[in-house]
């Protein structure tokens, strides 16, 4: 398996972007961090705990 975003071999645990893209762990540590910033930009400021919202996100995507 190789990661989208760098085509660098995954070696360990696999990253799953909210768009479905399979990363590194290095690719989509940055990416969830990115996203981070838009969603609580777009006004989720107030409910930022890191971990709650990734599972939020996931779960709105696949409906
Ligand atoms: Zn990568």
């Amino acid at each position: 398996m190789r990661c989208e975003q760098c085509r660098n071999k995954i070696r360990g645990r696999a990253y799953t972007s909210i768009t479905g893209r399979k990363l590194c762990d290095r690719c989509g540590t940055r990416l969830q961090g990115r996203t981070a910033g838009a969603v609580a930009g777009g006004g989720i400021a107030g409910a930022r705990s890191t971990g709650g919202w990734f599972a939020r996100v996931k779960k709105a995507m696949r409906g």
